[in-house]
């Protein structure tokens, strides 16, 4: 059984703010990748051991395995980098250190690249004759909150989120997503003797602030790049690294928040004949929501219908004149989030009434995420590549409950898109925590602080499976 991953913004467990803050960092200097300041930028083919891309093909092996054969030639390079960004996290449109990493590296493996598209976004295009073209999407962020994984490695960043000193840390595994895209960039232009086509490496800001994806749309993602064929994204889950799993349709949910507010008369606490009381119209209205999941929604149709938040008032002996409910909203499919948005007003309209509200609830709606819903042709062809190359290990994923921002960039381009999942977890420590029926307590899923994937197989899972997957579209050479 693979564990609901805590990926998605709008579930976090902690905040997830925006602010073009600045911010400080640790170890920002003296790193060794390129496109870094302060950093020895001098990185030349041979440093970066690069095999050369016209180079004759070993006869005997597939494509694939052609690419994937430098794989071990990469993995120290590959370790050190994703060791670097782990440590150096960076929040929602601030990822400028980990956004010079990319275009400087993607520059070293000879693709064209272009920066600061929405806010940090870039994208390096391999051109390599004719054929398909494939995009393949790696988002950057990480999260205002305290690493406590006792790693080596372990964030001690401090960034400024919406003016707040806070701790940030690599809690849902982007830093995976970029060393991972990274890899595969550099084996697929490594191994461009192997095949033919177009392949489009995208690194996305600001997925836990729900709009990287819309900015880099708006910053005229696509006027800069060919029109691709299919978009690809991938993201680390709390089940066994070496695994790899997908789902045809919707495989995340969309979501939604909503802050409400509603007003009653403010009053003496000891004169409440004198008030519209909305503390008890807050409650009242916390306890009618929760029929909207368990007598509106079809039963078997998911939904969920949280209120995260519920504030009114200062003070015991004085009764507000307002109260404040942030509800979260998750669906699978868009009648039923539009079926729970409308009973959702319909029923505070109506508590409202009821009280005597003297004025009409506010309600504003944020932070959303749209379904991510992969097309069936592209992930039958995505699914049987897994298959071919990671045998038992590629298996269904079930529908995950978090949610993301990609699936705006296919949208927007008018093509499909598929989207999967990979483990991030020890397989022993994975093995003995369900033997023991100990998963939930024993293994941090994503947004935990104590979320630590490791390093191997991980790293070479996510990079294989980006290979893998870009090769079924490709045209291949063999
Ligand atoms: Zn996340
Ligand atoms: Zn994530």
């Amino acid at each position: 059984m693979v564990r609901t991953c805590g990926l998605g913004c709008a579930e976090a467990k902690v905040p997830c703010r925006c602010a073009a803050m600045g911010r400080t960092l640790s170890g920002e200097d003296g790193s060794d990748f390129p496109g870094l300041k302060g950093a020895d930028n001098g990185c030349s083919g041979a440093r970066w051991n690069l095999r050369a891309g016209n180079g004759p093909v070993s006869p005997g092996l597939d494509a694939v395995a052609q690419v994937l054969a430098g794989r071990e030639d990469i993995a120290g390079w590959q370790e050190k980098l994703y060791k670097d960004v782990h440590a150096n996290p960076e929040l929602g449109n601030q990822e400028n250190r980990t956004a010079a990493i990319a275009a400087g590296s993607l520059q070293e493996f000879g693709y064209e690249v272009h920066e600061k598209i929405g806010s940090t976004g870039v994208v390096g295009i391999l051109r390599n004759g004719e054929g398909p073209t494939v995009l393949m999407r790696a988002d950057m962020d990480a999260l205002p909150m305290a690493e406590d994984t006792g790693l080596p490695y372990a964030s001690k960043v401090t960034a400024r989120d919406a003016g707040e000193l806070v701790p940030v840390a690599h809690a849902c595994g982007h830093d995976v997503h970029v060393a991972c895209l990274l890899g595969a960039a550099r084996l697929l232009a490594e191994g461009k003797s192997s095949w033919a086509g177009t392949f489009i490496a995208l690194f996305q800001p600001a997925e836990e602030l729900a709009d990287g994806a819309h900015r880099m749309v708006e910053g005229g993602l696509a006027a800069l790049i060919p029109k691709p064929d299919v978009a690809l994204a991938q993201h680390v889950l709390a089940f066994p690294s070496g695994h790899v799993g997908t789902r045809p349709g919707a495989f995340l949910s969309s979501a939604d928040s909503m802050r409400i507010t509603v007003y009653g008369r403010g009053s003496h606490g000891s004169m409440p004949q004198l008030s519209v009381d909305p503390v008890l119209l807050a409650a009242s209205i916390a306890l009618r929501l929760q029929t909207v999941v368990s007598r509106e929604v079809t039963p078997g149709e998911f939904a969920v219908l949280t209120i995260g938040r519920l504030s009114a008032g200062t003070k015991s002996n004085i009764i507000s004149d307002r109260a404040v409910l942030e509800l979260n909203i998750r669906t699978f499919d868009n009648e039923t989030r539009d079926l729970v948005l409308d009973a959702i007003r319909r029923i505070v309209t109506g508590e409202c009434s009821a009280a005597g509200s003297p004025k009409d609830p506010d309600f504003e709606l944020y932070d959303h995420y749209p379904l991510t819903k992969n097309d069936p042709k592209a992930t039958a062809r995505v699914e049987a590549a897994f298959r071919r190359h990671f045998g038992d290990k590629a298996s269904a994923l079930d529908r995950q409950s978090a949610s993301e921002d990609f699936s705006e960039i296919p949208d927007s381009l008018g093509i499909p898109y598929t989207y999967w999942g990979f483990g991030g977890i020890d397989p022993e420590q994975y093995a003995k925590a369900e033997a023991a029926g100990t998963v939930s307590a024993d293994i941090p899923a994503n947004h935990s602080p104590h979320f630590a994937p490791v390093v191997n197989p991980t790293l070479q899972t996510g990079t294989a499976a980006i290979v893998v997957a870009t090769m079924a579209w490709l045209e291949v050479k063999t």
